[in-house]
């Protein structure tokens, strides 16, 4: 029998009886306008049940090439989760501001989309799986693009040289606007990570003069990878990164403020880059373990997009070798298979 044969029986016997009538609808509503009701209750025990289960891994090592980063608590943990319809679950370390590192690339991507649209954005930087770390500058030397994706940290300069502003400044300003748009709420630099990185940052320096060589990055060098570092540093608490998450998990639309961030028709190279390169060189491993578009940064933090759903932060500082918080990817591979969140998997669609 199908799905509809049951219900038109169901609301036959229902509407026999009124207070069942009233119960069914209610569910039937919930589930409708609901990713995680009328089963809010069960995903909180999930995340708890993930929380318990990792929080004394203690696999992994903090950054340290960025000294702020070094010195950042080993132990902190927080779990959050944001859906489309705005209902928020969270667990542990959720209010401690991290830096935002690599996520930032995300929504400089979507920042330069919103401006140039996708084709430039595509033509300019790429979408190219560099199999190298992120920061290495023979990936810009053999890549057909060299810029290779915007994920990596030479595309994600040259991203930068894209956004439009006739100073630095304008184009600091308009990128802390935009992230604040897709947290639903005011973002603010951590002055003293911007520093840190910006006195020890040569190697990026040196992936922005080596793209000049090869005519793809679009400003100045040196400004590019000033206001990128400045992108990297600004603080997010694990609860506005599960926002800003969850704004591409609503197609684009803030769930918590309802303000439109990011173009519909953006959305899905976003979300296919994120599968892409979101985890550098452990993001096949993740496609094929976890199933969901995500980024990681070195400051700890994983956002991973179910689209429609909503989107799990997790922010853990001790990394793995291709610089993935460790505790992240966990928790996120625990809860995303207990939600059937895998896009690739039937399961998230309601077939068994
Ligand atoms: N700001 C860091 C860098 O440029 C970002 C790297 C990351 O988070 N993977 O190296």
């Amino acid at each position: 029998m199908n799905i509809r044969r049951i219900s038109i029986l169901v609301l036959m016997a229902a509407s026999l009886v009124p207070e069942y009538f009233c119960a069914v609808t209610a569910v039937a509503q919930n589930t409708k306008t609901s990713p995680v009701s009328p089963r809010v209750e069960q995903v909180q025990a999930i995340v708890k049940e993930a929380y318990e289960k990792f929080k004394g891994d203690k696999n992994g090592k903090n950054a340290d090439y960025i000294p702020y980063l070094a010195k950042v608590d080993s132990n902190l943990f927080g779990i959050a989760i944001v859906t489309t319809d705005n209902k928020v679950l969270t667990m542990g370390d959720v209010t401690y501001s991290f830096s935002i590192q690599s996520i930032s690339k995300v929504y400089s991507m979507a920042l330069a989309m919103e401006e140039q649209g996708p084709d430039k954005v595509l033509e300019k930087i790429g979408s190219e799986p560099t199999v190298r770390p992120f920061n290495s500058p023979n990936a810009v030397i053999d890549m057909p693009t060299h810029s290779g994706n915007p994920f990596v940290n030479a595309g994600a300069i040259a991203t930068v040289s894209l956004i439009s502003g006739s100073t630095a400044d304008e184009k600091w300003n308009k990128i802390l606007d935009f992230y604040s748009k897709a947290a639903g709420e005011k973002l603010v630099l951590i002055d003293e990570v911007y520093k840190s990185e910006a006195a020890t940052n040569t190697g990026n320096k040196a992936l922005s003069y080596l793209l000049a060589k090869y005519d793809r990055i679009y400003a100045d060098p040196f400004e590019s990878v000033d206001v990128y570092t400045k992108q990297c540093s600004v603080g997010v608490n694990a609860t506005q990164l599960a926002r800003m998450g969850a704004t591409l998990a609503n197609n684009g639309v803030n769930p918590a403020t309802g303000e439109r961030v990011i173009k519909t028709e953006n959305v899905p190279h976003i979300l296919s880059t994120m599968m892409e390169a979101g985890l550098y060189d452990g993001s096949g491993t993740w496609a094929w373990n976890v199933g969901l578009p995500a980024k990681s940064g070195v400051g700890g933090g994983i956002v991973a997009i179910a689209p429609g759903k909503g989107a799990i932060a997790v922010f853990a500082p001790p990394l793995d070798e291709a610089g993935n918080s460790v505790k992240a990817q966990e928790v996120i591979r625990y809860v995303a298979d207990r939600l059937y969140y895998n896009v690739f998997s039937p399961g998230s669609v309601g077939l068994q």
